[in-house]
């Protein structure tokens, strides 16, 4: 059976991720060279900290399996749901995961979220070294700290997400991504969540709607509307826009 796939348009929400406690995301062995700590945060070739997109995707995706029972644990290791029911608002949001029935590519692009540096200030303005105490549990006693790299509290960085728009329903995929940020507002992202770290919450948030006919030349169809801070509200302009 041939399914044939039209772009109506896509929905882009655009806001900040404001850090409420200090945030470790951990970079890899290429960004140790650069901070003077044993775990840095990550960071690009060029030194820019960032959320990788790849990070909040996956936490949104694995938040919104666990709330409706599609997180499942195989030898230790998380599996992304593999359903491939037709109705699973997992699988077409987040794309397939090597499932044969559903053939359509993903809904949403989540992009690396960068630090924002307004008025001039620096990167190690938003940056701290953090001693852990690692406790011997035989022994009961402290051994020597280790030093965490984290992004400070009321550091934020700058987010974007884009849906591409196939059909009318398609406005409940964006929903249940909205009710996924909510779910990571009193979650966290990063490291040691159990320690406190990690607390995020999503602010100046913008949805632009831009129609099929906008890539094509007409500007006048794009819907952008105003700037608000709370998800609830994200959920009331997402049902506003018709398409
Ligand atoms: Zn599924």
């Amino acid at each position: 059976m041939e399914n044939k796939i039209t772009l109506k348009g896509k929905i882009i929400i655009k806001g900040k991720i404001k850090t409420k406690t200090g945030l470790h995301i951990g970079g890899t062995a290429e960004t140790l060279k650069i901070g003077g700590s044993d775990n840095p945060v990550i960071r690009d070739k060029n030194g820019r900290v960032f959320i990788p997109g790849s990070s909040l995707k996956g936490k949104i995706r694995s938040l919104l399996e666990i709330k409706d029972g599609k997180y499942k644990y195989n030898n230790g290791e998380a599996q992304p749901c593999n359903c491939g029911e037709k109705d699973c608002y997992i699988c077409m949001l987040f794309g397939p995961h090597k499932s044969d029935n559903i053939k359509e590519p993903s809904r949403v692009i989540v992009r690396d979220a960068y630090l924002d540096l307004p008025d001039g200030k620096t990167v190690y303005d938003h940056l701290e070294t953090k001693p852990e105490n690692v406790i011997d549990r035989v022994k009961g006693t402290a051994q020597h700290p280790r030093f965490i790299e984290r992004v400070v509290a009321g550091s934020e960085f700058n987010y974007e997400v884009v849906f591409n728009i196939y059909k009318e329903k398609d406005k409940e995929l964006i929903k249940k991504f909205i009710e996924g940020m909510k779910l990571l507002e009193d979650d966290y992202l990063g490291g040691s969540g159990s320690r406190g770290y990690g607390k995020i919450k999503f602010e100046k948030l913008k949805a632009i709607y831009k129609p099929k006919e906008y890539y094509e030349g007409d500007m006048d169809k794009m819907v952008e509307k105003p700037e608000i801070d709370d998800l609830d509200e994200l959920i009331k302009l997402i049902n506003e826009i018709n398409f």
